[in-house]
């Protein structure tokens, strides 16, 4: 009893009030570690503080990550650039490092369905929540109607303003589905809104030159388009759809087992 209770107890208390929960979970084993390994002083506060701020550093990834909404989870160790031979990978190799962000660079990734311009959204809005940044990620469709129920409640300028909390802005599906002209004057104002503010990325089934036919209007097409790509990678992926070249693959393979073995 005595002295260790105390120093349990005090530890506990400290642990708490510094809202330092892994401090209170790891400084009586890193303890028995470091007296058993001969560490000095210096040695075990390193330890448990880089504990503490590992499982704080873990703990907002994995909260940016939730927040972010991404429909499915997608890392680009998983996408395979064999299948992309014309994808500038130095470009993409740039892209990994999340350096834009901080500057509010923007990204557009363009390609025929199926090529893995999602994929490569969400894998990239991904390594953006383990580097800090805030990330929101949403379809076309649902940023405009979000952008619509604000203008409709008279608060656009404060959802405008909201939305800068997140340092990337994921649009995907730009060109499914058209726009009507109230639609696409609330997109032309989310992207002059963050022109040099923070950074887009948008993926689109449709090259630039279709963008005037989405927005049923050429000129704020024009208008959004010059803004996006002023400060930005255009990275366009080509080929045919990974999902039915991987089930054409699949049919291509030999059975294992069969009648002539
Ligand atoms: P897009 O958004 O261009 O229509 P997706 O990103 O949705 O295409 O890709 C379709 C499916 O194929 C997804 O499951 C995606 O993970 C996968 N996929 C596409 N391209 C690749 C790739 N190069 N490597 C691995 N998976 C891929
Ligand atoms: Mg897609």
């Amino acid at each position: 009893m005595g002295a260790a209770t105390d120093t349990a107890a005090t530890m506990g208390y400290l642990a708490r009030a510094l809202k330092a929960p892994t401090i209170g979970r790891v400084w009586e084993p890193l303890a028995a570690t470091a007296r058993d390994e001969g560490w000095s002083h210096e040695q075990y506060l390193a330890a448990v503080l880089s504990r503490q701020v590992a499982d704080r550093e873990a703990n907002g990834t994995s909260l940016r990550i939730s927040g972010a909404h991404f429909p499915a989870v997608k890392t680009l160790e998983d996408f395979n650039v064999d299948h992309q031979p014309s994808l500038r990978r130095d470009v993409l190799a740039h892209l990994a490092t999340t350096t834009w962000i901080p500057k509010a660079e923007n990204v557009v990734l363009l390609g025929p369905p199926g090529v893995g311009k999602t994929h490569l959204g969400i894998a990239l809005g991904i390594k953006a929540c383990h580097a800090g940044y805030p990330v929101a990620f949403d379809t076309a469709t649902g940023w405009a109607s979000r952008l619509q129920a604000a203008h409709r409640e008279n608060r656009l300028e404060h959802e405008l303003k909201r939305l800068r909390r997140y340092r990337l802005l994921i649009i995907d599906e730009v060109g499914y589905l058209p726009f009507d002209a109230d639609a696409a004057n609330l997109f032309f104002q989310l992207v002059a809104a963050r022109y040099e503010q923070g950074s887009i990325l948008v993926t689109s089934n449709m090259p630039f030159g279709r963008w005037g036919e989405i927005f049923s209007d050429d000129i704020v097409a024009a208008a959004m388009i010059d803004r996006l790509v002023h400060h930005a990678e255009v990275l366009t992926l080509a080929g045919d759809s990974y999902r039915t070249r991987s089930r054409r693959e699949l049919l291509k393979t030999p059975p294992t087992t069969g009648a002539d073995q």
